[in-house]
């Protein structure tokens, strides 16, 4: 084996036996490393100073106890997590996902995406994530509440507005954020804005914050079709998932031309010929917090699917519900049915051997760190407001996310053409990410 790529090896098996059972984690630490080779062969600088093997180790874990009561006043205790993984280009930035699978190898892996992604966004931002198995969904606000006040009572003291800045993901909205920020404000008895992202507007939070990551998404899809001298008009998507993801990125696929047949939830998925009616989602999904089965129940010519959603016919597919829900399978199905772009909006949603599938048939790939980078660059720009007490309007804040996604874009293009790899997304977003945090690695010392 040459000697670069034994290093890299050396690498993935130091990881996989530090991090034993916490496969999702060697899984994205995989997927990069595979990426790695010529930019190292470039810059045999890097290696020298142990880059790669700094970079898969966080730079501090952090696991809790989070006891509350439930409204029959019985004790429960959930388990916190807040891995900080990189502080190379800023504070620790990254979402808390609520949901009853969060485990350690879980928020490893999202933290260790979350540093390539804000690099690429060219924002002063590291990498963290972080959360909690509390399960929100059932859950009455008052005990949601008294979650998020003891899980804040012990996280106050790891984050800040310049040390570590939490935001939403899966099972954290606008509501979670309230409660963490308020018990923050008041163990510190400090009004510090920054300290969170994802904020109502009326208390420090950014327009456009809420839809930034679906929007973004449907505008990195844009570019790419444009690239293919293509546009979304007139194509058929299907988006997976019905939350905060998904459903902005149906609405700004509509908004420009294309048409979302297909949507789900984790208890199955719907399919609208007509076009999945935004109002309707989002009264079912947002504001019950309801089953996409009622969706079907109140549209006429909408049905609930059998199957896989990845069976549904379409141009343009965009995973926005969770980690490995596209396999090789689907991946499959797609193809058939000749779709010609998988954007994830979701986090790592398509499995290895699915991209492999989608890449080996010509289709189009582009990852997580890329597509989905729009939430956390809307989430810096929130920072910038905070620290600036101004508030941006609406168009203002879209502006600058397009102009971020398009930016992306570039550089995902640039960097694939300028390593010989035309068109690979992935290859261009691990390498573009990567050698922004490097320089600066290198030139922080080895710390
Ligand atoms: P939400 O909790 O708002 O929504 C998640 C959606 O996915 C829900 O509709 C949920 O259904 C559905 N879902 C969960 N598991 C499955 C499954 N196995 N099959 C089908 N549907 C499923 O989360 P977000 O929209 O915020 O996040 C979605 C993804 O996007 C995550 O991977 C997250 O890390 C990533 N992401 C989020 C960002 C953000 O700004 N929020 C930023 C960047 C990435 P149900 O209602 O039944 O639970």
């Amino acid at each position: 084996m040459p000697e670069l790529e034994q290093r890299l090896q050396d690498v993935y098996d130091e990881v996989t036996s530090r991090n034993r059972g916490d496969d999702v984690f060697h899984q994205a630490v995989l997927e990069v490393l595979e990426s790695l080779g010529p930019v190292l062969e470039r810059h045999p600088e890097y290696v020298d100073a142990g880059v790669v093997r700094r970079l898969v180790e966080p730079e501090r874990q952090v696991v809790f106890r989070v006891p509350w009561v439930d409204d029959d006043g019985r004790v429960r205790v959930n388990r916190g997590f807040r891995v900080e993984f990189s502080s190379t280009l800023g504070p620790y930035k990254g979402g808390l996902r609520f949901h009853p699978s969060v485990d350690v190898a879980t928020v490893k892996f999202l933290g260790f995406e979350q540093v390539l992604k804000n690099a690429l966004t060219g924002l002063s931002i590291g990498g963290g994530k972080g959360g909690s198995d509390f399960d929100p969904k059932g859950r009455s606000d008052a005990e949601v509440m008294r979650f998020c006040q003891s899980f804040m009572t012990e996280l106050y003291r790891h984050v800040g507005e310049h040390t570590d800045v939490p935001a939403g993901d899966q099972g954290v909205s606008t509501r979670e954020i309230g409660y963490l920020f308020g018990q923050y404000k008041r163990i510190t008895n400090r009004f510090e804005a920054g300290v969170l992202t994802g904020k109502g507007p009326a208390w420090g939070g950014s327009r456009i914050r809420t839809e930034a990551t679906g929007y973004g998404l449907a505008f990195f899809v844009r570019d790419v079709l444009e690239a293919h001298d293509s546009s979304l008009d007139g194509k058929r998507v299907v988006v997976s998932g019905s939350g905060n993801v998904a459903i902005h990125a149906i609405e700004k696929v509509h908004q420009l031309g294309g048409t979302v047949v297909a949507c789900s939830d984790s208890s199955g998925f719907v399919v609208d010929e007509d076009g999945i009616d935004l109002e309707l989602l989002k009264q079912v999904k947002l504001e019950r917090r309801g089953r996409i089965a009622e969706y079907a129940e109140q549209r006429d010519r909408a049905a609930m699917g059998s199957g896989s959603i990845w069976e549904v016919p379409c141009d343009v597919a965009l995973p926005c519900a969770t980690q490995n829900e596209l396999d090789d399978k689907g991946a499959a199905s797609l193809v058939e049915n000749g779709c010609t772009v998988v954007a994830e909006g979701a986090n790592m949603p398509t499995t290895p051997e699915a991209v492999d599938v989608l890449r080996e048939a010509g289709v189009t790939f582009v990852p997580g760190k890329a597509a989905n980078a729009g939430g956390v660059a809307t989430s810096a720009l929130e920072m910038q407001q905070n620290a600036s007490r101004e508030s941006w309007t609406a168009d203002d804040v879209e502006r600058r996310l397009e102009t971020v996604m398009r930016d992306i874009h570039t550089a995902c293009v640039t960097t694939a053409e300028e390593y010989g790899a035309p068109g690979d997304y992935a290859l261009g977003a691990n390498i573009a990410g990567f050698t922004r945090v490097a320089d600066a690695m290198l030139a922080q010392g080895v710390v």
